[in-house]
């Protein structure tokens, strides 16, 4: 049977001072909201472009994440190249016209 005196952190052996943790991770849960580091996304932002919040899973922010959890996917659509064409990308980053006009000149 587990005594339950130590840290509920995996790998922490420190005595409990609250809420199942140790001084240092229960100083870390009220400070970040979470016992776990977060080195890996730590200043990092948003995968999203335009998105300059705070990664919180997965190279998102809470609220792509969120949008990311609900939809499947971000809703971030590709678009040709082209600079003057907005339509929806196809393969090697031009839309369908245009990579057929790409692949007709690339064979010449
Ligand atoms: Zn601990
Ligand atoms: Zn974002
Ligand atoms: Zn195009």
């Amino acid at each position: 049977m587990d005594s339950k005196t130590h840290c509920s952190v995996e790998g922490c052996s420190d005595a409990i001072k609250a809420r199942g943790l140790c001084v240092k991770h229960y100083q870390r849960l009220i400070r970040n909201g979470s016992i776990f580091k977060q080195e890996k996304y730590k200043n990092k932002t948003c995968s999203v472009d335009t998105c300059e919040e705070t990664v919180v899973a997965k190279g998102y922010c809470k609220h792509h994440y969120n949008k990311l959890r609900s939809m499947g996917k971000i809703g971030t659509k590709k678009r040709c190249q082209v600079s003057n064409c907005n339509e929806p990308h196809h393969a090697k980053g031009y839309c369908t016209h245009h990579y057929y006009l790409h692949m007709k000149k690339a064979n010449n």
